[in-house]
């Protein structure tokens, strides 16, 4: 992938450890992915599971929650979030806790309003504007990525709140690398024509790059190359900070990114 900016922090932030990225480390704006570090899930969903839809105890995964919450400065209940479907429908948040159907980007510009996206493997993205102060929070798997729900994120920002590609700033947070995710020959073909090293050839398998597909759409859209940063964890390789679909199967946990305008 060439020298790419990788810039990000491992932060101990009350009982659990988060991970931020250095670009969007702002006085007006609140932002952080957890890490699976600092909860109270047992066995295979140790320890910090915030995600309800693989039979870990719903007591804990709330108490997770609002663990998560507490320790960056919000509640629970305040935050936004999609029902993650691995689509590309972007909800423009203006009012707390909203839950949108269907929904895997959410935009807002409203100060103490936390965005939340889900992640296991596929890639949790952040996008800010610090020039208008708009956010946003985008969910992007090899379905939604195909279907450039980043860019429908970016388009929302620009239709309802005048953003421009070139003031964006984004983070692609922690999820499976290229190292660990090989995939089929028919999601292969379906990025075969795409630009940049996005599949690679390893012992007779292809392997995709999640990340590094999603920084092309976003170049391409004309997000300057040095606004566009990565996290350099692969979920599936660093099994004490992330859960990992791809390497636990079923049972495993979800970590969640936060964003919010101070
Ligand atoms: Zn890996």
């Amino acid at each position: 992938m060439g020298a790419l900016a990788v810039s990000e922090s491992l932060c101990s932030c009350g009982n659990i450890i988060v991970l931020k990225s250095n670009q969007l480390d702002f006085p007006w704006l609140l932002h952080a992915f957890s890490t699976r570090q600092g909860g109270v899930s047992q066995g295979s969903y140790a320890s910090l599971n915030l995600g309800l839809s693989t039979g870990d105890d719903a007591e804990r995964v709330q108490c997770n929650r609002d663990r998560l919450a507490r320790a960056l400065g919000f509640t629970w209940e305040q935050a936004a979030r999609g029902e993650q479907v691995h689509g590309n429908r972007v909800a423009v948040v203006t009012a707390p806790g909203a839950v949108f159907p269907s929904t895997d980007a959410l935009v807002t510009n409203r100060v103490g309003l936390p965005l939340l996206v889900f992640f296991a493997d596929c890639v949790p993205i952040m996008l800010v504007d610090p020039v208008l102060r708009v956010i946003a929070t985008v969910h992007a798997g090899w379905r939604g990525t195909l279907r450039r729900v980043v860019l429908e994120a970016l388009g929302v920002m620009r239709s309802c709140f005048g953003v421009e590609a070139r003031h964006c700033l984004v983070h692609l947070g922690p999820s499976i690398g290229p190292c660990c995710y090989a995939v089929g020959e028919e999601v292969a073909e379906l990025f075969a024509s795409w630009k940049g090293e996005v599949l690679l050839r390893d012992q007779g398998s292809w392997h995709l790059d999640l990340k590094e597909a999603n920084r092309q759409l976003l170049l391409a859209a004309g997000v300057p190359k040095e606004n566009i940063t990565l996290s350099s964890y692969c979920t599936s390789c660093h099994s004490k900070l992330f859960y990992s679909h791809r390497r636990d199967g079923y049972q495993t946990g979800r970590m969640a990114g936060a964003i919010m305008l101070k």
